[in-house]
C-alpha cells in the first residue's frame, strides 16, 4: 500500500492538488476540508460532517490526520501559564507552553525532537537531535491547546525545543498555514521565530516575504565568548549573524530582537555591556535580557536581580532598546526542554 498523505501539512495549493488531482474530487471540497483542518481543528475525518461518508472513507484510506496526545499538563499557580508535554504519533515527546498576556494568548512551540545546536546552558540539546517535526506536528501544538482550553490562540513564538531554521521547509510551511486567512488566520506580526544563528537560512527567511519577527540568540557580546557557550558560533560568526539580521531588517522592515541570557560571571560584567553596545550601535533593534534559567545539568547561575537591572541600565544609557523578560511559569519547570528531560530520565 502506498504511504498516506500527511494532509494537515499541506499548504492550500498543495491540498487543492491532492483533493482534485489525487482524490478526484470537485474543487469546492478543498475549502471545506481546509476549514475542517485549520479553522475548526477537526480531530478526526469523521468529525467532517458536511463531507459525504464516501469522501470521508476515501480520505481515511489515503490521508493521515496528525493529532497530538497530552501526556502531561502543568499549570502555574502564580500566573496560569500552562506547560504541555505532548506525545507524538511515533512515541517521541515535545513541549509547548501557553502564556496569557493582556494582548492575547501565545503558544511557544517546539520545532524538533531534541536539538543539534549544543548550547551549553540549554536543556533541550542534552541528548542531541532525534528528528525534525512535520508541519502538522508544529501546527497541532497550537490546535491541540485550543481544543483543550477552548480559547483562541492569537500569538506564537517558535522558541520551544529545537532550532527552527534547522527544519526550514516545514517551519516556513507552518508559518504560511497558521497565518492563512482561510484557516487559523494568525497575523504574521504576532509570530516570532528565534534562531541560534544559521546565517544562510536567515537570508533565505528574509526573502520569503513574511512579516514575522526574527529573534537572534546572541547571549554574548563577542565571538570568543559566544563560541565558548554556543558551538554553532564556530560555523557562523557573530559579525556574520549581525549582518544577516541587518539584511532581515532591510528586507522586511521588522525590528530584530536579540536574546541575551544573563549568566553570572560568564557574560554579565560591565565590559560585556560595553561590548554589546558597540556591537549593536546604530542598529534599530530590541535586546531581551533573560536571567538564565538554572538547568540541573549545566551549573550556570543567574546574576542577582540588581545586577540584571544594572546591566539593563548600562545598555539603556547607551540608547539601546532593552527589556528584562518577564518570567512566566516559574513554578512549572521554567525553560523549555526541562519537562521532556524529566520524562526521559523517568523512563530511562
Ligand atoms: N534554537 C532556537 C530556538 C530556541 S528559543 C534558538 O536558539 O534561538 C529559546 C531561547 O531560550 C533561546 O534564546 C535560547 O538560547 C534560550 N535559552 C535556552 N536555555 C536557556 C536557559 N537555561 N535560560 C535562559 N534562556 C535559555
Amino acid at each position: 500500500m502506498s504511504e498516506l498523505t500527511d494532509i494537515k501539512s499541506l499548504e492550500y495549493e498543495r491540498l487543492q492538488d491532492f483533493v482534485v488531482n489525487v482524490l478526484g474530487e470537485k474543487s469546492f471540497r478543498v475549502g471545506q476540508i481546509f476549514s475542517w483542518l485549520h479553522q475548526k481543528k477537526a480531530a478526526s475525518f469523521d468529525d467532517m460532517t458536511n463531507l459525504s461518508k464516501d469522501l470521508r472513507e476515501k480520505l481515511k484510506s489515503q490521508a493521515a490526520l496528525t493529532t497530538l496526545a497530552i501526556e502531561d499538563l502543568q499549570t502555574s499557580k502564580i500566573d496560569g501559564t500552562k506547560k504541555y508535554l505532548f506525545r507524538l504519533p511515533d512515541g517521541n515527546f515535545i513541549e509547548s507552553v501557553l502564556m496569557t498576556y493582556k494582548a492575547g494568548t501565545s503558544v511557544c512551540v517546539s520545532t524538533q525532537v531534541g536539538c543539534a545546536m549544543g548550547c551549553s546552558f540549554c536543556a533541550s540539546t542534552i541528548g542531541g537531535k532525534v528528528r525534525s517535526l512535520t508541519t502538522a506536528e508544529i501546527l497541532e501544538q497550537v490546535y491541540a491547546i485550543e481544543r483543550d482550553t477552548g480559547e483562541r490562540v492569537s500569538h506564537c513564538v517558535l522558541m520551544g525545543i529545537g532550532e527552527p531554521l534547522d527544519n526550514y521547509d516545514n517551519v516556513v510551511s507552518f508559518i504560511r498555514l497558521i497565518s492563512d486567512p482561510r484557516g487559523q488566520d494568525m497575523s504574521e506580526r504576532n509570530i516570532t521565530l528565534s534562531t541560534s544563528g544559521l546565517v544562510p537560512k536567515i537570508y533565505a527567511l528574509a526573502d520569503e516575504g513574511l512579516a514575522i519577527t526574527l529573534a537572534l540568540s546572541l547571549h554574548a557580546p563577542d565571538q570568543g565568548k559566544r563560541e565558548a557557550i554556543m558551538p554553532v558560533a564556530k560555523t557562523y560568526e557573530i559579525h556574520d549573524c549581525i549582518a544577516a539580521c541587518k539584511y532581515y531588517f532591510e528586507k522586511t522592515g521588522r525590528r530584530v530582537s536579540f536574546e541575551y541570557a544573563l549568566i553570572a560571571d560568564v557574560n554579565d560584567r560591565d565590559e560585556d555591556a560595553a561590548e554589546l553596545t558597540e556591537l549593536l550601535r546604530g542598529f534599530p533593534c530590541h535586546v531581551n535580557l533573560i536571567p538564565v534559567n538554572p538547568v540541573t545539568e549545566t551549573g550556570y547561575k543567574r546574576p542577582p536581580r540588581e545586577a540584571c537591572v544594572a546591566f539593563q541600565k548600562k545598555l539603556e544609557k547607551n540608547g539601546i532598546n532593552v527589556t528584562i523578560r518577564r518570567e512566566l511559569g516559574r513554578d512549572i519547570d521554567g525553560s523549555c526542554g526541562q519537562l521532556r528531560r524529566k520524562k526521559l530520565k523517568g523512563t530511562d
